[in-house]
């Protein structure tokens, strides 16, 4: 079963939001587990503390490294499970990450809180930085059960038929074309009449054309990436000509 161990100083902020829903009548039903453990628990003096003072001083508190290492190490996790930091300075998490995570055995997720975590912990238990997006939370919580959904509802089994993944945003470098449903006039404005044709060939070419065009104008970014892949194969073959 895909796992999902979460270190964290709020255990209490867990399932929150993923026990109900998709991901809460999956979790319910076994398709997935989700162990969220106290970091607390590895503190060894009698305070029970787990962060002290920044070195070099600055403002704030760090999570120490021994108190982590220990908490890290109790979980007593399989090798090959991935172990994540949310944190602002990783990697900033894709689809494509999401869908790689979903694949696998279920990661450890370690939630930062205050300033941040020692590095040496960092470094000595190898966890692989991520991040959420360019803006700092005050704790890593929000941040893993943003990745743990985004995991989750691509499991299999937990979307059902629904298991679309393939046509949404992301899945194919383009930002998804704009829904619609009933009813067909909503103040004034009508479904554009290419869904209501049931010319399935057309849908089809309009949604591609309605997502490129979204994908241009609200992420460039996205756009010139998708361009040079789509380039990619072709301007091989020229080379291999010329
Ligand atoms: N001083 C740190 C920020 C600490 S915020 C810095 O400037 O980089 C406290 C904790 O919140 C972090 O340790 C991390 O676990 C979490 N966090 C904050 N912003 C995040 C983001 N954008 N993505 C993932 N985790 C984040």
């Amino acid at each position: 079963m895909w796992r999902a161990t979460v270190l964290t100083l709020f255990p209490e902020m867990f399932p929150g939001p993923l026990g109900i829903s998709l991901a809460g009548k999956a979790l319910a039903s076994n398709l997935w587990a989700l162990d969220a453990r106290d970091i607390r628990d590895a503190a060894t003096d009698k305070h029970r503390s787990v962060d002290d003072t920044p070195a070099g001083g600055g403002p704030g508190m760090v999570l120490r490294a021994d108190v982590l290492a220990a908490a890290i190490d109790a979980a007593d996790i399989a090798p090959d499970r991935p172990r994540l930091l949310m944190s602002p300075r990783g990697a900033p998490l894709t689809q494509k990450k999401v869908t790689e995570l979903a694949a696998g055995p279920g990661p450890l997720i370690v939630c930062g809180r205050f300033e941040g975590i020692d590095q040496r912990v960092i470094e000595a238990r190898g966890l692989e930085e991520v991040s959420i997006g360019d803006y700092v939370l005050s704790g890593g919580e929000i941040a893993a059960l943003a990745l743990l959904d985004a995991c989750v509802r691509l499991l299999p089994g937990v979307m059902g038929k629904l298991s679309s993944g393939t046509d949404e945003s992301f899945s194919d470098g383009l930002l998804e074309y704009p829904q619609y449903t009933r009813p067909q006039e909503f103040e004034g404005r009508t479904i554009p009449d290419v869904l209501v044709s049931g010319d399935h060939a057309r849908i089809a070419a309009w949604r591609q054309a309605e997502a490129e065009a979204l994908t241009k104008a609200r992420r460039p970014d996205l756009w010139t990436t998708k361009i040079a892949q789509n380039v990619a194969p072709r301007s091989r073959k020229d080379t291999t000509k010329g």
